[in-house]
């Protein structure tokens, strides 16, 4: 096992967060969005439903998406502590829904944002301490740029989930083999 299992399940949180807007295109344009999002990955505590926490869902998104952009540790760790300083209140072990122990930095009624916000800087500093900057990887498939955490353990993971792109990939390898053995 890479990390414990609220980090792992922290950073694929994470990636799916970021994916909800890639190269301008939203997929959380209401509460309701961000109310289905937050239900699928479990997340406890409380909702107000608002377009401010809304705004601040999606200003908090940006800085963790610039995770992915980091080409150093050093940058990992300032991008933690920016979230640290803004987020981060009163440390709570805690277990819900389908989580077993793990550590809040805020208690249940503090702002969504702030939820997300801290429990990014937890697990960034899982991935820091273990020299894992590498794992936050983009899908190399043409026509996508979604983001996710490769937890192999060589590392050797290049096509992101979310829209089949590894099958894609290879159907195309395929096609252009045999266009190649038909041609010569
Ligand atoms: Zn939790
Ligand atoms: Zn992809």
């Amino acid at each position: 096992m890479l990390f414990a299992h609220d980090t792992t399940t922290a950073l694929a949180w994470l990636a799916a967060l970021v994916n909800t807007e890639l190269e301008g295109e939203e997929q959380l344009n209401t509460p309701a969005d961000l109310d289905d999002l937050l239900t699928t990955w479990s997340m406890s505590g409380r909702r107000l439903g608002t377009r401010a926490e809304l705004a601040e869902v999606r200003a908090v998104r940006s800085r963790i998406a610039t995770a992915w952009d980091a080409t150093e540790p050093a940058e990992l760790a300032a991008i933690a502590n920016e979230l640290f300083a803004d987020h981060a209140g009163r440390p709570c072990l805690t277990r819900h829904d389908q989580q077993d122990w793990h550590l809040h930095l805020t208690d249940s009624e503090a702002p969504v944002a702030s939820r997300i916000g801290s429990e990014a800087a937890l697990a960034l500093t899982d991935l820091i301490r273990a020299d894992g900057l590498d794992r936050l990887q983009r899908c190399i498939a043409d026509d996508c740029t979604a983001v996710f955490v490769d937890l192999t353990k060589n590392r050797s993971r290049r096509f992101c989930e979310t829209g089949n792109c590894a099958n894609r990939a290879h159907v195309a390898a395929y096609r252009r083999r045999r266009r190649a053995a038909h041609e010569s």
